[in-house]
C-alpha cells in the first residue's frame, strides 16, 4: 500500500536515437558509438567537435569576433587590417561623389 516517494529523476537522451539514460556517462558512452571515428577537435568555447583542423580555425572566428576588423560604414568583416583599410577607401571614394 505504500506509495513510492517522487524522486526527480534527469533524464539524458541520446542525440542521435532518443535512447535515454539516466546516468550521463553511461550516455556519453553511448553517444561515441554514433560517431563513425573520434573527432579530435573540440571546440573550447562549444560542444562543437570537428574532424579537420580547418573547421575548427573556421570556426573558432565565429566565437572570436574581436578578430574581425569590422567597417563601421557597411558592416563587413575582415581578417586583416589591410583588407579593411582598403575597403574603407572605397567608401570614402563614395561618400566623396555623393558630398560632391
Ligand atoms: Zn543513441
Ligand atoms: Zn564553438
Ligand atoms: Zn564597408
Amino acid at each position: 500500500m505504500e506509495e513510492a516517494p517522487t524522486v526527480p529523476i534527469t533524464n539524458y537522451s541520446c542525440r542521435f536515437c532518443n535512447f535515454v539514460y539516466t546516468n550521463k556517462r553511461a550516455l556519453i558512452n553511448h553517444e561515441s558509438t554514433h560517431y563513425p571515428e573520434k573527432l579530435p577537435f573540440s571546440c573550447p568555447s562549444c560542444p562543437k567537435v570537428f574532424r579537420e583542423k580547418y573547421q575548427l580555425q573556421s570556426h573558432l572566428y565565429t566565437h572570436d569576433s574581436a578578430r574581425h576588423f569590422k567597417c563601421n560604414f557597411c558592416g563587413r568583416t575582415f581578417r586583416h587590417s589591410s583588407s579593411l583599410a582598403r575597403h574603407k577607401r572605397s567608401h570614402r571614394l563614395t561618400l566623396q561623389n555623393h558630398n560632391r
